[in-house]
């Protein structure tokens, strides 16, 4: 059951940033879908990793939630998972004056902080920048 906590653990928070949602713009069906992305769905980058390791378009279910590929690839891109994506859905919370995204910003930017906290990795590496200029070498971020 443990390996699968991956599919649950980003729930919470993403149910509480679709419940600030709801709270505030009745069932606005366009942000609800971006704090469920943005706060849950983002993990499907992962996908992106694992077919880079892979190099065909097969994917075991198993060895996929695993998350050893990353081991075994030495490489991390997880192209979603970065503080400068956080960055520009806050600039687009200024930009837009619009209440509801500063929800989709907050799920995800609560997504990398949990997943930041409860992986072993360095202070920068949620930072894509940082990856990308060390060659998204797995040893640079994780610890
Ligand atoms: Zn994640």
């Amino acid at each position: 059951m443990y390996k699968y906590r991956v599919l649950f653990e980003h729930l919470p928070l993403t149910i509480i940033c679709v419940c600030l949602v709801i709270y505030f713009d009745n069932f606005n069906l366009i942000f609800l879908s971006l704090c469920i992305f943005f706060g849950y769905i983002i993990d499907i980058d992962h996908i992106f990793d694992y077919l880079l390791f892979k190099k065909k378009v097969k994917i075991d279910f198993q060895e996929f939630i695993s998350g050893n590929y990353f081991k075994v690839s030495k490489r991390i891109y997880l192209p979603l998972h970065s503080y400068e994506l956080s960055i520009i859905l806050l600039f687009i919370f200024f930009i837009f004056n619009e209440t509801n995204f500063i929800f989709v910003f907050f799920a995800h930017i609560l997504h990398l902080l949990q997943d930041q906290i409860t992986n072993k990795v360095k202070p920068l590496s949620y930072f894509f920048t940082y990856r990308a200029l060390n060659s998204f070498n797995v040893n640079c971020v994780c610890k």
